[in-house]
């Protein structure tokens, strides 16, 4: 097919995302356990925003930085975690069907729904049958793809353990593969940061979707001078947000997304307590059923605890405090992961310079989770290989005119 038919249906999927929002945000919401706010103003506008710019590249595969007329890989392996359903999905798919791919996607156990009504929505663009298969299954089903010797490329988003296993799967099959695993971010504030705006990013950074995101601020770095102050507006502010019902519209909090996640953040915070560190949670009503998580920070964090180092997964805050910049610097790279960060700051060219040394595939500034189709994503160290988004995303779903995949 040509660019610029892919063009037209990646367009057209687009369209009907937008068309079907109210629809796909509340089955996101039902799906996931996040609050309708979030999938209604996020999730699926970022979902439409993929779709809508990798229909443009469709037709310009020469200007993605493989030379003249590169070639697609052939069919795609993908496989995806629960936290943002559809949103991984479409980071995915959208960039594999513009370089001109088949797909096989498998959604994570939990959370098949969005996928699923996401293959009707490509029924009725009309993408012929075979483009675009949702299989949906456990880890063993993710396995049988990443095996499958008629797959061309593995493209992968979740636990580092299982990125691990993935990569060594396919060592030597001359597989290509892209991996998207997990973080630990820190989020540095410094005593001449905007601090409203500064607080406002820091609880954006870890409470947004119950803190299941792979790059969430769950480290805050903060220079000992203000710290106090951070932390008490930190209190002030937690104390104001609403756990409970996801589809209810002032709900801030959703529900954490399983009986396995809410244990492992029971596990690190029951350790985080062990190692010494101070908790504290906003006073807030627990609803009688369901899997739930109160805010959490913890202060008092000591680098080399538990839940300075593991990602939780979930709504906690570890903070941590600095002196120097270079001290914040040391602190923020001193984990095993290396997606994202933030730099809260006054000075253009501190930030630029701490920046500079954070190994992060990601540093915003004066904001933190925000995301644009058109700026690729991903990691250093254990937090994977590989980009999304941007040209950088669509690269990695081709290959050089005669060059070997
Ligand atoms: P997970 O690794 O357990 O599962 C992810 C997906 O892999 C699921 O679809 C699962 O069924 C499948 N899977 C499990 N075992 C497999 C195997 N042996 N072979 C092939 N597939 C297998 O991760 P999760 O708990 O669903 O997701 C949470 C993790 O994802 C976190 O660590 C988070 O940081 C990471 N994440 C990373 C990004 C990113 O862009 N870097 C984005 C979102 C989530």
């Amino acid at each position: 097919m040509s660019g610029s038919d892919r063009g037209k249906y990646l367009f057209r999927i687009a369209r009907l995302v937008q068309e079907r929002a109210r629809e796909l945000a509340v089955a996101e919401s039902l799906n996931n356990g996040k609050p309708i706010k979030e999938s209604r103003d996020l999730d699926i506008p970022l979902v439409a925003a993929w779709f809508f710019y990798y229909a443009g590249w469709a037709d310009k595969l020469d200007y993605a930085g493989l030379g003249a007329n590169p070639k697609a890989l052939g069919v795609a392996g993908q496989i995806i975690p629960w936290n943002f359903p559809l949103l991984m999905l479409a980071w995915k798919i959208a960039p594999a069907l513009a370089a001109g791919n088949t797909v096989v996607l498998k959604p994570a156990e939990t959370t098949p729904l969005t996928a699923l009504l996401f293959a009707e929505i490509l029924q009725q663009a009309d993408l012929p049958p075979g483009v675009v298969n949702i299989v949906t299954g456990a880890g063993a089903t993710g396995q049988a793809l990443v095996r499958h010797p008629d797959v061309d490329k593995i493209a992968f988003t979740g636990s580092t353990a299982v990125g691990r296993e993935i990569a060594r799967a396919t060592a030597g099959t001359g597989k290509r593969l892209t991996l998207e695993l997990g973080g630990k971010a820190a989020n540095i504030v410094f005593d001449d940061a905007p601090i409203d705006q500064a607080i406002e990013g820091v609880v954006n950074g870890i409470f947004f979707n119950q803190g299941h995101v792979c790059c969430a601020g769950s480290r805050l770095l903060v220079q000992e001078n203000v710290h106090d102050d951070v932390v008490e507006r930190l209190k002030q502010r937690l104390s104001t947000l609403r756990l409970g019902d996801p589809l209810d519209k002032n709900t801030d909090i959703g529900a954490i997304n399983s009986a396995e996640q809410l244990a492992r953040i029971q596990e690190l915070t029951a350790a985080g307590e062990e190692e010494g560190a101070t908790r504290w949670s906003p006073a807030c009503e627990i609803p009688a059923n369901g899997f739930w998580f109160a805010p959490t920070i913890f202060t008092g964090v000591q680098s080399s605890s538990r839940i300075a180092r593991e990602e939780i997964f979930g709504p906690v805050l570890s903070i941590l405090t600095f002196r120097t910049p270079q001290e914040a610097i040391a602190k923020a790279n001193n984990t095993p992961y290396g997606l994202s960060a933030g730099i809260w700051s006054d000075k253009g060219s501190r930030i630029l310079a701490v920046a500079d040394g954070l190994k992060a595939g990601v540093v915003w500034s004066n904001t933190f989770n925000r995301f644009d189709p058109a700026s690729p994503f991903g990691g250093y160290k254990e937090s994977g290989y590989g980009r999304e988004g941007g040209k950088q995303g669509l690269s990695a779903y081709l290959a050089p005119s005669g060059g070997a995949k």
